[in-house]
C-alpha cells in the first residue's frame, strides 16, 4: 500500500488530491492538505474518481457497431485501420472539408490529446474544429477581443474589496469570480476581511447566501441590469476618471448608451428594486477594488455576448486592471498568459475570419467555429457537407441544442468515431467507439486552469501555480485501451499522413512517450517541466518579475467601451425595454441551467456514491408556482418549450424565484438540449442558441411516469 499525489480529472478544476494504491488500484482519495493551492480541498466526484476507472460501464477495447445497431468489441488495429480507410475514402470523394472534429469538456484535459488530432486535422486540412467552448461561454473570448484585453490581467480577490458575480455560483461550479481552489474557504476568509460580495441570480444558490447584496433577478435580464448599474455609475460619476481618460476609448457613446437603462425603468422588467440596482452599482464602484465576473447562466442567456461585453465594460469604468508597478498575480508557469505590461493589448478579431460555414452567415470566432450549426452543417446537402464526425471526450446528444436534429444529424453521417470510456448517449450512434486510457492511466500537468485566463477575469490560478502528475495505474488487466493522443498518431500513420506540431515533424516510425509530449507541449514554458516534477503536491512557482510593468510612451492601443456591434445592440434592448416586447409571458415559467455538487456534464451518472446523493435530475421551481400549477413536490412533470418536451422530478425549492425552473444539462433520459430551438433567436455572433432563460410551460405529467427518471 502506498501513497501518491494525484491531479483530479473530473472536472476542470484540478484539484490536488492524495490517492492510496493497493495491488495497482486506487482504493481511496482525499484532498492533498500539502497542495499551496488546493489546501486539502476535493469533493465527492473526485474522492469517487477511482470507481469511474473500475466501473463495470468501462469500455474496456474498442467497439465496432455491427448492422443490427448492437456493438462487438475488436481490436484497436482492426478499428483504427478500418476508420483509417474509411476517412480516406471520404476526403477522397468529398475533400478535407467533410472531416469534422468535436472536442468537448473532457477532451482539453489531455494536452498530448490536442496535439496529436490538432497535427492529423492540420495534416488531412480540415478547417472543421469544433468545441463545447461555443455551447458554453462563447460571450467571454468574443466580447474580450471586442473590448481588448489587459496585459497586466485583472485585479485580484486575493485583495479585493469587492466581488459581483453575475449568474455564477462558484462554490458548486468551480467557476468564476472567487478562485475554484476552496472557495467556500477563500469566500470565508475574504469576508472576514472585509469583502463585500454582490450576486446577481434568479436563485437563491449556495454563494447567493453568503452575499451582501442579492439581486434575485428574473433570468434573461443580465443586460438592462448591468447597463443600470453603468447607467448609475456615470451619472453619479463615480468612474475611475483617470483610467478612463488614459486607457479606453469610447466611454461617452458608452454613456449615452446605457442612458436610457434607469433603475426604475430596468427595476419591472428585471423583478428587482430599483433602489438595489443603485445600491450594487454603488457598492461595486466604491472598491477601490475588485472584480466583476460572470457564469454560464447568463452566457447561455439572449445577448450573451452582450452581457460580457457588460461584465468587462463595467470592470474597465470602474478600472479594475493591475496597474503599473502592482502585483501581477500569475503571469503564468506553464504558459505565458498575460504579458505583464499595465496596457490594453494588441486587438485580435472577435469573428468574420477564418471558416465561413454554410449556414446563418456564421465564421469563426475568438470562441471558435460555432457548435450550435454543426447539425446544420452535417444536414445540409451541398459543397463541404460534413460526412464523418470525430467526437473526444464529449457527448453531442446531451449537449448540443435541438437534440432531435443532433440525432438526425448523427444518424446521417457516413462515419461517427467517438472516444468515450463508455457506451455514451453519443457513443450509442457510433460505427467506432474507441476507449481511451483514462485519469490516472495517464501523466497530468494543470495546464488547464492557466488557459482558461482566456476568459479574461478571476478564472485561473490566483497564483503562480503547477503540478505534476506521472501515471499512477495502469488500465485493467486484458484491455486495449488507448491514450487519446496515440488514437490520431495512429490514424496518421495508417493514412500515411506526416504529423507535425508547432512545424515539429513527429517521428511516424517510432510512437513518442506521453512525458515526451508534455515535454514539447510546454517547451515554452517560464518554469521548465523537469523542475514542476520535484514538487508531487504542486508548487507556487514566484515571479522574478512579480510587478506590472509601464507601458510604452508611444503605446497606441486602449481598452474599446463602444464596440459598434455593442451599441448597437444595446439600443435594441432599450427599445424592447420600452415597448416591452420582451416582457414576461406570465403562463410560462424560464428555465435556467444549474450544477449540482453530485454531478458534472453528462459524466458518470451511475457511480453509485454519487447516484446515492443524487438519483436522477430533479426540476426545481418555487413552492408558489408549484402550487398554482397543481405540482407536489415529487411529482413527474413535463416541461415543453416551442422545441420539444422532456419529462423530469419536481423538486419544490423556496431558493429559486418565482416565475423560474432550474435543471441541470446534460442528463439523459431529460436532457435540456431538447429544449433548445437552434434556428430562431440565436446570438448573431457566436451562433449559441437561447439555451438559458427558456419560456417553458410546466404541467404535472398525466401518464405513468418516473420510470426511467430516477
Ligand atoms: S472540484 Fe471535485 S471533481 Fe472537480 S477537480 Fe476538484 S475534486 Fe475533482
Amino acid at each position: 500500500m502506498a501513497e501518491v499525489t494525484a491531479i483530479c480529472r473530473f472536472c476542470h478544476a484540478t484539484c490536488g488530491l492524495v490517492a492510496t494504491l493497493e495491488d495497482g488500484r486506487i482504493t481511496r482519495i482525499i484532498g492533498d492538505l500539502d497542495n499551496p493551492m488546493y489546501r486539502g480541498y476535493s469533493c465527492v466526484k473526485g474522492r469517487n474518481y477511482h470507481a469511474f476507472h473500475d466501473s463495470p460501464q468501462r469500455l474496456l477495447r474498442p467497439q465496432r457497431r455491427r448492422t443490427d445497431g448492437s456493438f462487438e468489441p475488436v481490436s484497436a488495429d482492426l478499428a483504427l485501420g478500418e476508420v483509417a480507410a474509411r476517412t480516406q475514402d471520404i476526403l477522397h470523394r468529398h475533400g478535407p472539408r467533410s472531416v469534422a472534429m468535436y472536442g468537448g469538456t473532457f477532451s482539453h484535459f489531455c494536452p498530448a490529446g490536442v496535439m496529436l488530432r490538432e497535427a492529423w486535422m492540420d495534416a488531412i486540412g480540415s478547417p472543421m474544429r469544433f468545441s463545447n467552448a461555443t455551447i458554453d461561454q462563447p460571450g467571454k473570448p468574443i466580447s474580450m477581443a471586442l473590448h481588448g484585453k489587459w496585459g497586466a490581467g485583472p485585479q485580484d480577490f486575493t485583495d479585493s474589496d469587492v466581488c459581483l458575480l453575475v449568474g455564477a455560483n462558484p462554490l458548486v461550479s468551480m467557476w468564476g469570480g472567487i478562485p475554484s481552489f476552496n472557495p467556500a474557504q477563500r469566500l470565508h476568509e475574504a469576508r472576514k476581511r472585509g469583502l463585500k460580495l454582490i450576486v446577481i441570480d434568479p436563485r437563491r444558490t449556495e454563494t447567493a447566501r453568503k452575499a451582501d447584496l442579492h439581486l434575485q433577478c428574473l433570468p434573461g435580464q443580465d443586460v438592462p441590469l448591468l447597463a443600470a448599474m453603468l447607467q448609475v455609475i456615470f451619472t453619479e460619476g463615480l468612474q475611475d476618471r483617470d483610467f478612463v481618460a488614459e486607457e479606453t476609448a469610447g466611454a461617452a457613446e458608452l454613456a449615452a448608451a446605457v442612458a436610457p437603462f434607469t433603475p426604475e425603468r430596468v427595476a419591472a422588467q428585471a423583478g428587482v428594486a430599483a433602489e438595489d440596482i443603485r445600491a450594487a452599482a454603488r457598492l461595486f464602484a466604491r472598491g477601490p477594488r475588485g472584480n466583476a465576473t460572470s457564469g454560464t447562466g447568463p452566457s447561455m442567456a439572449p445577448h450573451g455576448v452582450l452581457m460580457d461585453y457588460l461584465v468587462l465594460a463595467l470592470n474597465t469604468v470602474c478600472g479594475r486592471w493591475v496597474k503599473a508597478g502592482e502585483r501581477v498575480p500569475n503571469r503564468g508557469v506553464l504558459f505565458r498568459q498575460f504579458s505583464g505590461v499595465a496596457r490594453a493589448e494588441k486587438p485580435r478579431a472577435a469573428t468574420g475570419f477564418g471558416e465561413a460555414l454554410r449556414v446563418r452567415g456564421l465564421t469563426d470566432t475568438a470562441a471558435g467555429l460555432p457548435t450550435a450549426a454543426l447539425a446544420d452543417e452535417i444536414l445540409t446537402p451541398g459543397d463541404g457537407q460534413v460526412k464523418a464526425l470525430f467526437v473526444i471526450g464529449g457527448n453531442p446528444l446531451l449537449s448540443w441544442p435541438n437534440q432531435a436534429k443532433t440525432r438526425r444529424a448523427l444518424e446521417s453521417l457516413e462515419l461517427l468515431v467517438v472516444v468515450d470510456p463508455v457506451l455514451s448517449a453519443t457513443a450509442r450512434h457510433a460505427h467506432y467507439v474507441i476507449a481511451p486510457r483514462f485519469g490516472f492511466e495517464s501523466p497530468a500537468i494543470t495546464f488547464g486552469n492557466e488557459g482558461i485566463t482566456v476568459y479574461g477575469l478571476s478564472i485561473g490560478f490566483p497564483e503562480p501555480y503547477a503540478q505534476y502528475q506521472p501515471t499512477l495505474i495502469e488500465p485493467p488487466a486484458g484491455s486495449e485501451v488507448l491514450e487519446d493522443w496515440r488514437i490520431f498518431y495512429e490514424l496518421g500513420r495508417y493514412m500515411g499522413l506526416p504529423l507535425a506540431f508547432r512545424g515539429q515533424p513527429f517521428d511516424m516510425q517510432t510512437p513518442p512517450t506521453t512525458d515526451a509530449l508534455l515535454e514539447q507541449f510546454v517547451a515554452r514554458s517560464r518554469v521548465p517541466l523537469a523542475e514542476i516534477k520535484q514538487h508531487p503536491h504542486g508548487a507556487l512557482f514566484p515571479d522574478p518579475k512579480p510587478l506590472a510593468e509601464p507601458k510604452p510612451a508611444d503605446w497606441p492601443h486602449r481598452l474599446q467601451l463602444a464596440a459598434p456591434a455593442m451599441i448597437a445592440e444595446l439600443a435594441a434592448v432599450a427599445a424592447d425595454i420600452a415597448t416591452a416586447a420582451t416582457a414576461r409571458d406570465p403562463s410560462r415559467l424560464l428555465l435556467v441551467s444549474r450544477r449540482e455538487h453530485a454531478r458534472y456534464n453528462s459524466v458518470a451518472h451511475d457511480l453509485p456514491a454519487l447516484k446515492k446523493r443524487l438519483a436522477y435530475n430533479p426540476a426545481h421551481l418555487n413552492p408558489a408556482d408549484a402550487a398554482r400549477l397543481g405540482i407536489i413536490d415529487g411529482a413527474v412533470v413535463e416541461i415543453e418549450s416551442g422545441a420539444g418536451c422532456i419529462r423530469a422530478i419536481a423538486h419544490l425549492a423556496p431558493d429559486v424565484r418565482e416565475g423560474v425552473v432550474s435543471i441541470a444539462h446534460g442528463f439523459e433520459p431529460a436532457s435540456t438540449a431538447a429544449l433548445v430551438d437552434d434556428e430562431h433567436g440565436y446570438e448573431p455572433l457566436s451562433g449559441l442558441p437561447r439555451m438559458s432563460a427558456v419560456p417553458v410551460v410546466v404541467r404535472a405529467a398525466t401518464a405513468e411516469p418516473a420510470r426511467g427518471l430516477a
